[in-house]
């Protein structure tokens, strides 16, 4: 199961997964559609936010 950092929407294809650029502790989750229109991430581990 991956939910979105974004609009934690469940998302099953058509996702990104990255390290938190900030602690890379935390794996962040965008879907298609939160990459298109660039919304931002929280990072739930430090609380880093980033387009
Ligand atoms: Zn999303
Ligand atoms: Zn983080």
């Amino acid at each position: 199961m991956a939910v979105c950092s974004s609009c934690n929407t469940l998302v099953l294809k058509d996702f990104v997964e990255f390290k938190c650029p900030k602690c890379a502790k935390h794996t962040i989750l965008r879907c298609k559609h939160c990459r298109q229109t660039a919304k931002t991430y929280t990072c739930p581990e430090c609380g880093f936010t980033g387009p």
